[in-house]
């Protein structure tokens, strides 16, 4: 069974094609959580104490950027999302400051 390349024990679940790196899923989570907040660090998006809409659409993708953030920043976030009638807009706030 192959194994990972980051951490050379545990097996391989992840193969992130176009930089050739196979990851367990330890490895793969942290990779994830490194790039996302290396993106948000590069790019000056969010600074602690901020207020922070975020639009959680129930998928993957949403979900993750989420959890990281409620990780990681000391912030405010704002969750935006659409109720099952698709017509209105609900807003939650989840204060994450210590
Ligand atoms: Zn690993």
């Amino acid at each position: 069974m192959p194994t990972c390349n980051k951490c050379n024990r545990r097996p391989v679940v992840f193969n992130r094609i176009y930089s050739g790196e196979v990851l367990c899923k330890s490895c793969f989570i942290h990779s994830i959580e490194k790039k996302t907040l290396h993106t948000i660090s590069k790019y000056s998006m969010i600074h602690h104490g901020q207020r922070v809409a975020v639009g959680v659409s129930g998928g993957k993708d949403s979900l993750v950027l989420l959890y990281i953030l409620k990780k990681f920043q000391k912030i405010t976030i704002m969750i935006l999302s659409q109720s099952q009638s698709m017509k209105e807009l609900k807003a939650t706030e989840m204060n994450l400051l210590p």
